[in-house]
């Protein structure tokens, strides 16, 4: 953070603060918030997370769950009010106000100091003090960073360290991802100093898994899997009634894109699926080609370079149609990686 001085000096008198992060809070999202709000708070400011939507039932074990405001769940006006009587608004693991949906615009018109923390490509410029780098792996590194630089890491404990290092193992893909770096596997083991468990965090978040999860993940990959071997692309297009019929609940499909681009030779991985809101899109890929440009080009969307996410207001099949007509146009990109897929070998 540029002006890290001032923002010390910011937080050196109680400010009534609000986190907020991304749509469907993922890991990283909700660990950096729960972290920083723990560690906020010991710090004496009062703190209230909230979040756009639910999450996934595997991230409820972090400390101060209970207290988040699940903003789509009739908290609309208590929201509202929070943001509005706020003197700093934290907006973590997004970075364009669209991200948080309805939130957006009132972060926007809010008259509190706003701090942006986030690692996705092409932020907006709406903060006052600002920690973005694209080269992080997760939000929660940049977290620890700043704590770090505040030179307030006397005040990290198990339950910040497991939050943070939730978010961390995530994005990382369990550290195989290009995004793990020797700065993550230092920050790793100082999080294990401050008290993270990573062999429980990593059961939590993995291995906790319904039958019906189980089993929709066994169906997906036995009937649901799409291979064009000549554009290096895989995808999974899964509808509304799969969904019901497998009792899916939120975070079930999380993981499902990272089976597409498992398979050998594969640059583009996508999972399309029928949300009742619109037709969701998970995008993965290997080496240089950007799912960010991609997504951001054809999707409504964005994120990393190598992992975005998108959305249409078509139907199912109109956005798979469009998905694969698009493939084309990409199609050197897309040979670029590797070696060619070979169905029977
Ligand atoms: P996922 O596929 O896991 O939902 O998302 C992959 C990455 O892209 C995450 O970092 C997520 O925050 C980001 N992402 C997902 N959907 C969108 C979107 O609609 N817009 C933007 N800008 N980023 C997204
Ligand atoms: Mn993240």
């Amino acid at each position: 953070m540029q002006n890290l001085a001032s923002f010390k000096e910011f937080l050196s008198v109680p400010q009534k603060v609000v986190i907020t992060t991304h749509h469907k809070p993922d890991a990283d999202a909700l660990g950096s918030s729960l972290g920083l709000a723990a560690f906020l708070k010991k710090k004496g400011h009062s703190v209230t997370v909230i979040t756009p939507t639910d999450y996934p039932r595997f991230l409820h074990w972090m400390k101060g769950n209970d207290e988040v405001i699940v903003f789509n769940e009739g908290n609309e006006q208590q929201s509202a009010s929070l943001i509005e009587e706020a003197t700093a608004i934290f907006c973590l693991d997004f970075s364009n106000l669209h991200r948080i949906n309805e939130l957006g615009e009132l972060v926007r018109n809010a008259s509190a100091t706003k701090v942006l923390i986030d690692h996705h490509e092409e932020p907006e410029d709406f903060a006052d003090f600002s920690k973005w780098d694209k080269k992080a792996a997760a939000t929660a590194e940049l977290i620890y960073m700043l704590i770090r630089d505040m030179e307030e890491t006397d005040l990290l404990d198990p339950d910040i360290a497991d939050c943070l290092y939730a978010g961390i193992m995530t994005d990382t893909g369990s550290f195989k991802h290009p995004n793990t770096t020797r700065n993550v596997h230092i920050i790793t083991a100082d999080l294990m100093e401050y008290g993270a468990d990573v062999s429980k965090v990593s059961k939590l978040i993995y291995d906790t898994n319904s039958l019906d999860r189980v089993r929709f993940i066994g169906y997906a990959l036995n009937e649901k899997l799409t291979v064009l071997p000549e554009y290096r692309t895989a995808y999974f297009a899964i509808s509304a009634e799969e969904l019901k019929r497998f009792n899916s609940k939120t975070g079930d499909t999380e993981g499902l894109v990272n089976y597409a681009l498992g398979i050998e030779g594969i640059t583009l991985a996508a999972v399309i699926i029928d949300r009742t809101e619109a037709v969701k899109m998970s995008f993965r890929s290997v080496g240089d080609f950007s799912v960010n440009k991609f997504a951001r080009a054809h999707f409504e969307g964005g994120g990393h370079k190598n992992a975005a996410g998108g959305k249409s207001d078509d139907s199912l099949e109109k956005t798979v149609e469009k998905f694969e007509s698009l493939l084309d146009d990409y199609k050197d990109q897309l040979l670029q990686n590797g070696k060619p897929i070979n169905e029977h070998a």
